[in-house]
């Protein structure tokens, strides 16, 4: 039976796996991922490729520590994307270099003051009507117009640039195909062949918390906190960006997006989404159709189409349920988990796993990664080219 050797074995490919699993190779570790699934998974493949700077969290008027951190992410993105970053992203799709943000009629004017100010305006361009987007170049438009310097990323194209990077490293193994080994970090596969680590990296989002339990723990605990998204198909423009409501959490999140066939997708989450929860599909797609009326009031919605999806985003643990403001990484004797909570947050959680390991005195020791009679892990799809019930 093989017997394979390597540094790291990483759980779970989407952008926390992906990432790190890039990081760990070019820095000359040996690393294997294992993916239950598909390559891009669960929440990554979901997400609505913000590359936020922290301007969502500045809308509640002041910015913590940890969370400023999240204001060099877009910076590190930018820089991968034209190849002078950590990893070479020049293949990646960018939808939007910048989102905008806009108020409704009834709150231009209370918001004015706000947007004048130190903290925002470093992160925020006002903008006149006509140096928006063109859905916004209308009279019927009575509200403010704000640009972040925040990019908008194509998820599909990101997940097959990071996987083609790391080929033969990424294999498909399901959850239950395997059993730890008694001694040292390592698993059996089904037909008894071993992989033997140096440590294990749980980055399987809301699969962590099993993984953790069968390798008898109870700790990190993780939280969930459900999103039920929406999706609008048909005739609409290219639009990337926040309705403010009057809560420091957007309204309204719009991506864009062309299905296979060429279809606009808006993909809507914000304040939309978490309320959404607990609705049920039809009266989801209900409330998100008068919703957008209501934040884009002249837009024709009549040969629109609805689908509604429901993901959860896996955190650490948080008092309240709250939202964590920084990526987690817990590293405890050869089992190091982590959970980014943002996509943006990918960079600098791999710094963090590549100190741990350092911490830890796992070095790179050099050895080549043997071929795993396994499966090569497949991408998955995003979630509007799934079977949905389109209204
Ligand atoms: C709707 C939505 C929108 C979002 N939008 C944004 C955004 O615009 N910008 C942003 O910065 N963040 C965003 N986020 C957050 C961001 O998507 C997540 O923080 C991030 O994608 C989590 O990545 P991950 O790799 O930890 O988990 P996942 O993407 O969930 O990947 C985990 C992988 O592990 C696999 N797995 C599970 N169990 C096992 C096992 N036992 N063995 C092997 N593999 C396993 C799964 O199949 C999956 O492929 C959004 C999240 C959601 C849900």
């Amino acid at each position: 039976m093989a017997r394979i050797q390597t540094d790291i074995i990483l759980f779970g490919g989407g952008i926390a796996g992906l990432w790190a699993l890039n990081r760990l190779l070019q820095t000359g570790y040996s690393a294997v991922l294992l993916e239950s699934e598909g390559l891009g998974g669960v929440q990554t493949i979901a997400s609505q490729g913000i590359i936020h700077g922290g301007t969502k969290y500045a809308l509640s008027g002041n910015l913590s520590d940890s969370a400023q951190a999240i204001g060099a992410m877009p910076g590190r993105w930018r820089a991968c994307l034209t190849g002078q970053g950590d990893i070479d992203l020049r293949g990646v799709r960018v939808s939007a270099e910048h989102q905008y943000l806009w108020s409704t009629e009834g709150l231009a004017s209370k918001l004015a003051g706000f947007f004048a100010g130190k903290l925002m305006q470093s992160r925020m361009q006002a903008l006149g009507v006509e140096e928006g987007p063109e859905i916004f170049q209308t009279s019927a438009f009575k509200g403010r117009l704000y640009r972040l310097d925040e990019p908008v990323l194509d998820i599909p194209s990101l997940i097959g640039v990071l996987s083609e990077k790391s080929a033969g490293h990424c294999y498909r193994l399901g959850a239950e195909d395997w059993e730890l080994l008694d001694q040292g970090w390592g698993i059996r596969l089904r037909d008894g062949g071993e992989v033997l680590g140096r440590a294990l990296v749980l980055t399987a989002g809301a699969g962590n918390q099993s993984l953790l339990l069968r390798f008898g723990r109870t700790t990190p605990a993780m939280q969930r906190r459900p999103l039920h998204m929406l999706m609008a198909r048909g005739p609409l423009p290219p639009l990337h960006g926040h309705c403010l409501g009057a809560s420091a959490n957007p309204r309204l999140t719009i991506t864009s997006h062309l299905d296979r066939q060429g279809r606009m997708i808006w993909y809507l989450g914000g304040q939309q989404a978490e309320a959404g929860v607990t609705r049920g599909g039809a009266e989801q797609v209900a409330a998100g159709r008068q919703e957008l009326a209501a934040v884009l009031p002249w837009l024709d919605l009549s040969d629109v189409e609805w689908a509604s999806f429901r993901v959860d985003r896996a955190e650490p643990e948080q008092p309240g349920g709250k939202r964590p403001e920084n990526s987690f990484i817990d590293a405890r004797e050869g089992i190091i988990t982590l959970w980014p909570t943002k996509l943006a947050f990918a960079p600098l959680l791999a710094d963090r796993l590549l100190d741990a390991l350092r911490d830890q005195g796992i070095a790179p020791s050099g050895c080549e990664l043997a071929h795993i009679p396994l499966p090569a892990a497949g991408l998955t799809s995003p979630p509007w080219e799934r079977t949905l019930q389109w209204i």
